[in-house]
């Protein structure tokens, strides 16, 4: 049985002169396609021997499976998704999105040649530091400024070079571990400089800082705890008591302010986030800060102030393993620039949806509701009102009203809804809450809603 089985299986020859097999290598590199037929006719010839097929497929079921399998291969890792999760700044969806004019200017530069190192003045070698040098310049009131890769690379570079061998002292409390493993002890120890973290977890005065200061005392570094708050009896120490400290004593001081936020929106609430002009204008020697969270640019790390340190940080070898990409210096540059007048500032995407009335969002999860009631019945779509939240260790303790589409399926359970949403070619990423899965609106883009319809319907289909 199984030998006969075997011969029916359609020789190669005829699968590669079949139609279906000539459409399918003219969308996907032909090596590849023969490289999955091939393991595509060993598993069936297994199959076959091992009992577990009765039947051998035609010519055009190999190809579709293969087809199918093909496609998945050459398909980007990388994709959109739908970021129905209400966490604007969202670190594991890419955190920001970026404002129209900063992507044109990404693709100006990825398509066409640009002066990334080229001083078009002089005709000579220039810097690609330069680049958004100018306009940090003018929105912080810095004497200097340097972009690298990211903030952890900033801290890094920062630690690095002006305290290497030496102290760096730090609130106890201010010993902070972003997401992905970022902690500051760790990053301490490998840029060579010596943690000494003084107070209690709670409680910090400026007597602690200035007694820990000796000879080899390099850094005051302050960190914003950007993704917690410590409650109830406790104690920081200002940003002016610490400069002050750092002037009398000569010693160069440091803040790790996280966000990149240039101004108080109104609307963005009780603001517990540093505004960067205010914080160097308090007298700190280096800031730095994300690319990619409240400034809502591409990732990158931003450090401003003080020449000399600044000089010092450009000369350090480490920069240049940490230097940003023309894309980024691109993309940052234009949403600086968008940065200069507020109200284009508050046009870019991040800081957009933040400021979104909660009337405008309701309007739209209405719309979607509709929809969706109409489209597929069985996902008992309804409005309903929601919080969310701005992420990336933003703002901590705001959260933002908002409106979202509850799903409340007929003819799956809410686990196989949501991995469905998450598997479809377009994936919906959104959260189960009160045994409804819920699409907050808030973080799904206008232009997306016909998008998010149609890949809801889509895990409804097939179900009756
Ligand atoms: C986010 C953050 C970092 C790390 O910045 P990345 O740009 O993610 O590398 C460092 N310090 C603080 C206080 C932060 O909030």
């Amino acid at each position: 049985m199984p030998n006969n089985l075997l011969r029916q299986i359609p020789k190669v020859d005829s699968i590669l002169e079949s139609a279906g097999w000539v459409s399918l290598v003219s969308a996907c590199p032909e090596s590849i396609a023969k490289d999955v037929l091939r393991e595509h006719l060993d598993s069936l010839r297994l199959d076959i021997r091992e009992g577990r097929m009765d039947s051998v497929p035609s010519i055009d079921e190999i190809v579709t499976a293969v087809g199918i399998r093909a496609a998945a291969l050459i398909e980007p890792g990388l994709k959109r998704v739908i970021n129905a999760t209400g966490v604007i700044i969202h670190t594991n969806l890419g955190r920001s999105l970026l404002a129209r004019r900063a992507v044109n200017a990404i693709m100006r530069v990825a398509m066409g040649y640009s002066n990334l190192e080229y001083d078009i003045e002089k005709g000579a070698r220039g810097s690609r530091y330069d680049h958004c040098r100018s306009v940090l310049r003018r929105l912080t009131g810095a004497e200097d400024a340097l972009v690298v890769n990211n903030n952890a690379g900033a801290v890094f570079l920062t630690l690095n070079t002006l305290a290497e061998g030496k102290e760096v002292i730090i609130s106890r409390g201010e010993l902070i571990e972003i997401g992905g493993s970022f902690r500051i002890p760790d990053v301490m120890k490998k840029s060579g400089a010596v943690l000494r973290e003084v107070g209690t977890t709670n409680r910090t005065y400026i007597e602690d800082f200035e007694r820990a200061i000796g000879d080899n005392t390099g850094l005051i570094m302050k960190a914003h705890t950007s993704n917690y708050r410590i409650r109830g009896f406790t104690h920081d120490v200002s940003s002016e008591e610490l400069v002050a400290l750092g002037k009398r004593y000569n010693i160069p001081t440091y803040y790790d302010t996280g966000s990149g936020l240039f101004y108080n929106f109104e609307g963005l609430g009780v603001s517990g986030e540093p505004l960067i002009p205010d914080e160097l204008k308090k007298g700190f020697d280096v800031i730095s800060f994300s690319g990619d969270k409240l400034l809502g640019a591409p990732q990158a790390g931003i450090v401003i102030g003080e020449k000399d340190c600044l000089e010092a940080m450009k000369k350090n070898p480490m920069t240049r393993a940490l230097r940003p990409d023309k894309f980024t210096l691109a993309g940052l540059e234009a949403t600086l620039l968008l940065c200069l007048d507020p109200d284009s500032a508050a046009g870019i995407p991040t800081i957009r949806m933040i400021l979104e009335e909660k009337a405008a969002v309701t309007k739209r999860a209405q719309r979607i509701a509709s929809q969706l009631r109409k489209k597929c019945p069985h996902a008992g779509a309804s409005v309903i009102d929601v919080n969310s939240e701005v992420g990336g260790g933003s703002f901590p303790d705001m959260v933002i009203p908002s409106a979202g589409v509850a799903l409340e399926p007929r003819t799956m359970t809410l686990a196989a809804l949501e991995a469905k949403l998450r598997r479809l070619p377009l994936p919906v990423i959104a959260r189960i809450e009160k045994e409804r899965l819920i699409l907050d609106i808030r973080t799904v883009l206008a232009e997306d809603e016909g998008d998010l319809v149609a890949a809801v319907a889509g895990a409804f289909q097939n179900d009756r």
